[in-house]
């Protein structure tokens, strides 16, 4: 480029990084530059872009931590060139992960690779017993709310077995227990419920599945198991709801996935998958390796991955201890009822979550005649503020919420902040349609001096305006419910 030209071609030791060439012209985008460049530049250009990025600590969309303690981040780095698989080379860091003699599970990358490791041993197991009777084995379904993560419906997709999904009703968010139980037939392989709903954050009632499913086993000779999708929930029900049976305790439930990396408390790229014994984990889909000097029993979608996260995880443990996890859990309940009495007293307001649950708070707005939820979260973003909007699943699709995830970095104070944030665009958009309305009332005829009739006029501008506003967004409603990464 002649820019370039002008620039002499020494290094950066002699230009400032902003006036070099390697930052002056552009990168080429889609394939592989010929040359390198100094590193300053590459990790200037770098860093630049990322500014564009949203705040992480902001990103009020994610159950993902996003803040740790500067001790835990220096352990992260030290050890971020351990490549977990080698365990033989780094026996200390093996020896953490296996810290639990008695449970049989396994470490993830988070809960979708846990839920599809967890979906296998069911499939297999549910194939193994119709052969044993000689039965068809080719159709296995999987009974779940319409609420499930996306990763439930990845695990039906990828693995060819049919999702069965307990519609939603509307002011019912969260599988229904009798329905799900409906849809169990001789093909299930389990029910999966979820505990803390990603939509509102509410448990789904896991005991009453479990009663109302050794009553029907019982009548048809069958065993059908069920999952945990305690992604979220994992990590607060036994810190703050210790007497609510979920887990083990039932007698049906045979696996459990938790994500490290949500109420665990560490950074993305952690989670797990636990078997209530030995014989729920087909021991066939067990991979006995000899690699680099030991057997490894394995049972994972990846081979190699990071130590980094699990030694972070280790640290969250003995650091934090039960004291400090239920003291985490505790301030994030607080914070999150000052976030939802604020929004209540605002009037304007319908909440869709529970006390009891996932802290977070998901709210409608009780009349979106004039502006909905999806404005809301735009104008939020003006502040910083990653607030998302979204449709529910069906049959309740036609409530959209806004949802608040109070994190354990998620303090009284932004909790406070955020709220007069939201009363500032409470604020700006009762007053739109009127300023709408102003600058078009030019189009109004002067001859019209009849208070009322202008006042007609006006209406029925505001009136064309909304509908014309509210088919904009129902397109993009539709386009956002596509991508929609709530997670
Ligand atoms: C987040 C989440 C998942 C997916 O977990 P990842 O760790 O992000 O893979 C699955 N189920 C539920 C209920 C979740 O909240």
């Amino acid at each position: 480029m002649v820019l370039s030209k002008t620039t002499s071609t020494s290094d950066l030791s002699v230009h400032s990084t902003f006036a070099s060439r390697y930052v002056r012209t552009s990168l080429p985008r889609f394939k592989m530059a010929q040359e390198s460049i100094p590193k300053e530049a590459a990790y200037q250009i770098i860093t630049d872009e990322l500014m564009l990025d949203g705040n992480p600590r902001l990103n009020l969309a994610s159950f993902v931590t996003t803040w740790m303690e500067p001790e835990c981040n220096k352990l992260i780095m030290d050890s971020i060139n351990k490549n977990y698989v080698d365990m033989d080379e780094y026996p200390v860091t093996t020896e953490l992960q296996a810290k639990s003699k008695t449970a049989i599970g396994v470490g993830t990358v988070g809960s979708s690779e846990a839920i599809m490791l967890a979906g296998l041993a069911f499939k297999r197991k549910w194939q193994n017993r119709r052969k044993e009777k000689g039965k068809p084995y080719d159709k296995p379904n999987i009974v779940t709310g319409a609420n499930v993560q996306v990763c439930w419906e990845k695990f039906a997709k990828y693995f060819e077995v049919e999702l069965k999904e307990v519609k939603l009703s509307d002011g019912y968010y969260v599988m229904d227990p009798e329905k799900a139980v409906e849809l169990v037939d001789e093909n299930t392989i389990c029910v999966a419920a979820i505990l803390g709903s990603t939509l509102n954050g509410e448990f789904e009632d896991i005991k009453r599945i479990n009663d109302l499913l050794i009553q029907k086993n019982k009548e048809n000779g069958w065993d059908t198991p069920i999952h945990v999708d305690a992604a979220s929930g994992g990590f607060i029900a036994p810190f703050i709801y210790p007497e609510l049976e979920w887990d083990f305790r039932l007698p049906l439930v045979k696996s459990i996935n938790v994500s490290g990396h949500k109420y665990g408390l560490v950074y993305a790229g952690i989670g797990w998958v636990i078997w209530r014994n030995k014989e729920d984990l087909p021991e066939e889909l067990i991979f006995h390796i000899n690699y680099l000097g030991a057997d490894q029993p394995t049972f994972t979608l990846n081979f190699s991955k990071g130590s980094s996260q699990v030694i972070a995880q280790y640290y969250q443990l003995i650091r934090l201890g039960y004291e400090g996890y239920k003291n985490v859990m505790e301030n994030c309940r607080d914070n999150m009822l000052v976030l939802r009495e604020g929004l209540e007293k605002t009037g304007r307001f319908e909440i869709v979550s529970k006390e009891e649950g996932i802290p977070l708070v998901a709210f409608s707005l009780k009349d979106n005649s004039h502006f909905d939820e999806f404005q809301i979260s735009d104008l939020l973003r003006r502040f910083g503020w990653i607030v998302p909007a979204y449709t529910m699943p069906p049959d309740a699709q036609h409530v959209t919420v806004l949802r608040v995830v109070i994190r354990e970095d998620f303090s009284r104070t932004l909790a406070e902040r955020l709220m007069v944030d939201i009363e500032k665009v409470l604020h700006e958009l009762d007053s739109l349609p009127s300023k709408v309305v102003a600058s078009t009332s030019v189009t109004v005829p002067e001859s019209v001096n009849n208070n009322d009739k202008v006042k007609n006029t006006d209406i029925e501008i505001q009136r064309e305006m909304t509908a014309v506003w509210n088919r904009y967004l129902l397109e993009r409603k539709k386009l956002n419910d596509k991508m929609n990464g709530v997670c």
